[in-house]
């Protein structure tokens, strides 16, 4: 597959209409940061504030992603931020396997263009979607997996730590630990060869989608 500039494939997915999501949006929320970061973070899906304002995580959930960023001395413009899915489900409802499975091309297209060395899954959607496994968040986090040459670091969903009481949450701590882990993970890319280098995604590489196997729906 040949890799064209993010600028490119953002172009021509902002007037994607291959399933439903394009008649509810309002636009589409495509990604945002660092065409070239070492970092991309994958969420679920554009919610309300994201839908209105064409950029993902900038709701209460995304002030949470921001300030762990800066915990590890990284700003918003630093990394990459994206989705699995780029448009609102109508009233926040879990994407469906057919939107999910016209969506990701988009994603493959931009890890392909990006090439981040890690990838941090944020909860139990991505994770699952991108590691296609049906362990939840909870046992997945804490380490770092091997994928297509790069390293992927699951962690929870800030919105759901938001929903556990933010600071006061059990799992604020661990949220905490995983940024660290990202930290760390990163100085060794810096540091050291890559053990084999970042290996070229295919379309297929995500997907089409086993609900079955990923427990998701
Ligand atoms: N939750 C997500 O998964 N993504 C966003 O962009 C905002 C909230």
């Amino acid at each position: 597959m040949t890799t064209r500039s993010l600028a490119a494939i953002e172009a021509e997915a902002l007037v994607c209409p291959k399933c439903r999501l394009a008649g509810t949006r309002t636009q589409v929320v495509f990604g945002v940061g660092d065409p070239a970061a070492d970092l991309l973070f994958i969420g679920e899906a554009p919610g309300f504030h994201e839908d209105r304002q064409g950029e993902p995580f900038v709701g209460a959930a995304g002030q949470l992603l921001t300030r762990m960023l800066l915990d590890i001395g990284l700003r918003r413009d630093e990394v990459y931020i994206t989705n699995i899915v780029k448009c609102r489900p109508p009233g926040n409802r879990d994407p469906q396997p057919d939107e999910i499975d016209a969506c990701t091309p988009w994603l493959v297209e931009q890890i392909s263009a990006i090439q981040p060395k890690v990838v941090v899954t944020l909860g139990n959607f991505a994770t699952k979607f991108l590691l296609q496994t049906a362990h939840g968040i909870t046992s997945m986090r804490g380490s770092v997996y091997p994928w297509h040459g790069r390293k992927v670091i699951p962690t929870f969903h800030p919105a759901a730590i938001l929903h556990g009481g933010g600071e006061k949450s059990r799992q604020f701590a661990d949220l905490q630990a995983d940024f660290q882990l990202v930290a760390a993970t990163l100085r060794a890319e810096a540091a050291g060869p890559p053990e084999a280098g970042p290996t070229d995604l295919a379309p297929t590489d995500l997907g089409p989608t086993d609900p079955q196997q990923m427990g998701l729906f």
